[in-house]
């Protein structure tokens, strides 16, 4: 049985967790983040996608896969842009960078959503295999 003080501590820390924007969203939902890469990094990811290589290997990505965004569904039929995404960043994963395998079709809009510090793979993204935390988070 929770003491009164201990029930008004855990109440404060949700609302503390609740301003935060972090409170609703199970812990699996979370990207996974990982640190900004140095900028040498970045100048050679910019020049990368100039690079004729790079237009082969996306082209090959176009060529073979269905052209419809991996998170939203979105398609050029439905007006939406559609991007090839590195899934694991190459400025981190440089060795990946023309590997098929990390390359997922994404929209536009879902692409500068994701940004580079995420790695969330869309293709195998299941949503019903989430399940929220133990515990009252809801409340
Ligand atoms: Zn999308």
């Amino acid at each position: 049985m929770m003491s009164k003080r201990t029930k008004r501590r855990a109440k404060l820390l949700r609302e503390q967790y609740k301003l935060r924007g972090y409170w609703r969203q199970p812990k699996r939902e979370r990207p996974a983040k990982v640190a900004a890469a140095p900028d040498d990094a970045r100048q050679r990811v910019k020049g990368f996608y100039k690079s004729w290589e790079w237009k082969q290997a996306r082209y090959l990505f176009l060529k073979t896969h269905e052209l419809r965004c991996e998170c939203c569904g979105a398609s050029k039929e439905s007006g939406a842009q559609i991007v090839v995404d590195h899934i694991k960043s190459i400025r981190r994963n440089w060795n990946l960078r023309f590997d098929q395998s990390n390359l997922q079709a994404l929209c536009n809009d879902c692409n500068m959503g994701k940004g580079s510090t995420d790695e969330t793979d869309w293709r195998v993204f299941d949503p019903g295999q989430l399940t929220p935390p133990a515990g009252d988070w809801l409340n």
